[in-house]
Formats: C-alpha cells, structure tokens, sequence
C-alpha cells in the first residue's frame, strides 16, 4: 500500500481517439464541430480531398483539398485514403498519414465524413466513436435546408431523399445527438468526448509501476 506521504504524480499515456460525425447535410453537423473545436482546440480535424468546386468563402487546404477526378484517382490507388466514398455525385475522401500519425501520437481526430465513410473507418479502425447527428423533425431539416439559400430545390430534394435513406444506418453508430438546441448539442457531444477519452483500453502506459502493470493485466484480458 502506498504511504500517506507518497506524493507520485500519475501520468498517462494513449492513443488518441478516433472521432466520426455524420448527420444528413442540414442537421447542423458543421455548426457543431466548429463549436467542438473552440472547446478542446487540441481536437485535430481531418481536411478531406474531394472533386466537388468550392463554394463561397472556402478555401483549398483549409476546408478541403479541392482536386479533380484524375488526381482523387491516382491517390485512390496509390492507398492514400482511410476512406472514400461518392456523395451527392462528387467524390470524398479522407487523407490516410495525418490521421495515422494523430493517433500514434496521443491526438485525437474528428472526421466529419458521410455513413459509407463511416462504415470504412469502422472496419479499420474498430476503436473509433461514432456519433450520428439528426436534426428533430424532417420538416427542421428541410426549413434549414432551404434557409441556407445556396442550393437549388433540386438539390434540396435531393438532399432530403439522402437524407432518409442514411439515417437507415443509425443503427451501426455508437452515439446518438439530436440536434435541435445547439447549446445541449454540444453539452452531450463534449460529455461523449470526455467519457471515451477516459476509456481505460485507451491508455497505454502510466508513470507508476503498479498502474502500468494494472493497465497491461487488462489489456491482456481484452477488456474494452
Ligand atoms: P459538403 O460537400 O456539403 O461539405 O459535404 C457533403 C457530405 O460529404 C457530408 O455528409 C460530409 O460529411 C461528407 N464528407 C466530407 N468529407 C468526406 C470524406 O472525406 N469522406 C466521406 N466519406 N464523406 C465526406
């Protein structure tokens, strides 16, 4: 038993937790990360390549890698991607090495990519938290949809169509957040985020023998 005056400060260390957020474009999703990441700032996001043309105001490198189809192509094939997938007729995907060297290093991600996406990232990386984000109603959703003034209204039911059929996959997510008052969104997201980052199959050593030796008795078992 350690003495009373045993002032051993306990570190530890991990991998970084592998975040994905995936909601039908108009649940709020954008908003939402960008709220996240003012609060843990040490949370990286993934920047995504895709085909599709920037819109007003975003920026190649920052929002995404804006490429055309012969370069999303050739570093398809070249294994540069955890994950692709076609959404609304362009093509995404998610840089491979930064999300690699993330997580090696004890930092944690958030992708923000589409349910085929997901499915992937799921089955290469099984530790990954997965959140679904809906808005409260299809009625919100197409009224946040319209209000946003940039797409035509055939992009809109299109939009929507998609919209019910990937929400057909909340079942194969972890996590579940409605959407409907921002502030408690955000509560419970960064509740999520707390609770995984906690998780004891994610640390890796402790600065103390006695924890490094629990910690490695429980990985040994398989304990998630
Ligand atoms: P937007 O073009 O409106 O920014 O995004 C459209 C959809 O593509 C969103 O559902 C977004 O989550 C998804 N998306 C963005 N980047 C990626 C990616 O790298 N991979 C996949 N699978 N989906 C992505």
């Amino acid at each position: 038993m350690p003495e009373d005056s045993d002032t051993t400060v306990f570190t530890f260390t991990r991998r970084g937790v592998l975040f994905i957020l995936s909601a039908p474009s108009g649940a709020g999703k954008t908003t939402l990360s960008r709220r996240i990441l003012k609060q843990w700032p040490d949370l990286r996001v993934s920047i995504s390549y895709t085909t599709r043309k920037p819109r007003a105001g975003e920026q190649h490198g920052q929002d995404y890698y804006f490429v055309d189809e012969a370069h999303f192509h050739q570093l398809r094939e070249a294994g540069a991607f955890a994950e692709w997938a076609q959404v609304h007729g362009f093509l995404y995907g998610t840089p491979r090495p930064p999300l690699d060297e993330a997580l090696d290093c004890g930092q944690d991600f958030l992708l923000d990519i589409d349910v085929q996406g997901a499915r992937q990232v799921k089955a290469t990386y099984p530790e990954a938290v997965s959140i679904f984000v809906l808005p409260p109603s299809w009625e919100e959703l197409a009224a946040r949809l319209r209000s946003r003034g940039t797409e035509a209204d055939e992009v809109i039911a299109r939009r929507l169509e998609r919209a019910h059929e990937e929400t057909l996959a909340l079942g194969e997510y972890d996590y579940l957040l409605v959407n409907e008052q921002l502030d408690h969104a955000v509560t419970l997201l960064d509740a999520i985020i707390q609770a995984e980052r906690a998780r004891v199959s994610r640390h890796t050593g402790a600065s103390s023998p006695l924890l490094a030796q629990a910690l490695h008795a429980q990985s040994g078992t398989g304990v998630r």
